[in-house]
């Protein structure tokens, strides 16, 4: 490695020689690159630079941390201290302008950091639409630690939530549980529109309005209003005042550095990569949020933004980034969301995404919850469960599988996981009917 600044020259006499291998982001999938390069090449030096001040944190939990519910200390997973003992260099608050891929350099703070493999774990940004009003005062987003604690700073009583994703729907439980007014607003005809069909998405939007969350559905946002502060927000029926926007209408792969080195980018904008992980660009593997994958259900190449999809790619990226040839086995689209004192699970396809006449399904209530299960053919193709969860993890492995579900019942549980572990337990008569019924 070469760092060209005076008080970096020590570093390139200790490097010359070695294998460095560079990551650029420090989210899960940088972190999780960065470890299996080292621990698959010890001998190896592994620089990972990130544009943010701090160690790997989980986005997963912000909207807690806005809402007071977990202390700062449970936002962070590692620390500096934590790379250091892994042999890892970390760079903090070092944005990678730009780079040369022909010569293997990197440019940051006017400094050049050269390396023999690389590693895009750039992530995402959040989208901001074009809406008049949104550079007010009082708008913001919710991807970064950094949003979470202008969030948890911000004074006011009523807040309003665009977005009725997975990000939104917790975003307005925090503001709810602050005591806040919160209002909802979603384009789509249904709260959690990738991941619900219909029943369980009105379940769920019942369950905000009983929390005193009103969700206005179909609806667009056509202004921010107010003066250097937001004061309100203008959809396309109602005016819904605001003392904060909460905007998460969704996320973008961060590919300027994708852009500059002309890799190339897969059908959903993102960076293409193969079952390694490899762009397009040799010695260049990207992983995370920024890196198109392949379903594992679909086989459809796309962006599948999630935590454990972004840990896998990372672990992937770097093994193979270290010279041990790994694959990568898809991605997966299961999705949690905690909603109050419930959560919901979604995974596989909704019935809503199949053609008419393609998909049957089975809807249960029970007291602790609801089951929606998306069948085609004689296989499982996607579960939807809220409240009670347990039976998700079993009945994702059937559908992994593609086990011919009436075939299954009748053969029953193998001895090792028997009746009570089985996730059709109490569904077999409702299944067969269903599955045979031709
Ligand atoms: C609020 C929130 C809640 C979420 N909840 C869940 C959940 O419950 N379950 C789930 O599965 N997923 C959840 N996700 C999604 C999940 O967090 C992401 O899929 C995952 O964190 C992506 O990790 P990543 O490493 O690819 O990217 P990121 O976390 O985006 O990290 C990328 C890093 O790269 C840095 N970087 C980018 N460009 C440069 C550059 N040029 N130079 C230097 N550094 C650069 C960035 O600053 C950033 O630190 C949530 C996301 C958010 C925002």
């Amino acid at each position: 490695m070469s760092v060209k600044s005076p008080e970096n020259e020590a570093a390139r006499e200790i490097s010359m020689g070695s294998n460095v291998i560079a990551v650029v982001g420090n989210g899960i999938a940088g972190d999780q690159a960065a470890i299996a390069a080292k621990r698959t090449n010890p001998d190896s030096r592994v620089v990972m630079l990130t544009a943010e001040p701090y160690p790997l944190y989980s986005a997963c939990v912000l909207a807690d941390y806005v809402s007071g519910e977990i202390p700062r200390s449970r936002v962070f997973l590692r620390s500096e201290g934590d790379y250091a003992r892994a042999g890892i260099e970390l760079l903090l608050s070092r944005n990678v302008a730009s780079w040369s891929p022909p010569d293997r350099l990197l440019h940051f703070d006017g400094r050049e950091l050269s390396y023999d493999g690389l590693i895009l774990a750039t992530g995402s940004r959040p989208l901001v639409p074009p809406i008049p009003g949104v550079e007010r005062s009082g708008v913001f987003a919710l991807k970064s630690f950094e949003d979470a604690q202008r969030l948890r700073a911000v004074r006011g009583r009523s807040a309003v939530v665009v977005g009725a994703g997975p990000v939104g729907m917790e975003a307005a439980i925090a503001f709810r549980r602050l005591g806040w007014s919160v209002a909802l607003v979603e384009l789509m005809d249904r709260v959690l529109p990738r991941m619900l069909d219909m029943p369980l998405a009105g379940s769920v939007r019942k369950q905000f309005e009983a929390m005193g969350v009103p969700v206005y559905l179909g609806e667009r946002v056509e202004e921010i209003a107010g003066d250097a502060r937001v004061r309100a927000v203008h959809t396309d029926r109602r005016t819904l005042p605001a003392d904060v926007v909460v905007l998460v209408i969704g996320m973008r792969p961060r590919i300027d550095l994708a852009r500059e080195g002309d890799l190339l980018l897969g059908p959903a904008g993102g960076i293409q990569t193969d079952a390694h992980m490899a762009t397009s660009f040799s010695g260049v593997w990207a992983c995370g949020d920024c890196a198109e994958s392949r379903d594992l259900i679909s086989g459809e190449n796309g962006l599948y933004m999630l935590w454990n999809n972004a840990k896998l790619q990372g672990e992937t990226a770097g093994a193979n980034a270290a010279g041990f040839p790994k694959c990568y086995p898809g991605s997966l689209n299961l999705t949690t969301v905690k909603l109050f004192d419930r959560a919901v699970a979604s995974v596989g396809v909704r019935a809503a995404d199949l053609p008419e006449g393609e998909s049957k399904v089975l809807h249960r209530r029970s007291l602790d919850g609801e089951l929606w299960l998306v069948f085609r053919g004689n296989g499982i193709a996607g579960v939807q469960a809220l409240g009670n969860l347990d039976r998700v993890g079993g009945l994702t492995t059937l559908m992994l599988k593609g086990r011919n579900i009436a075939e299954t019942i009748r053969r029953g549980p193998k001895a090792s996981e028997g009746w009570a572990l089985w996730p059709l337990h109490g569904l077999e008569k409702d299944l067969l009917r269903l599955t045979e019924d031709r």
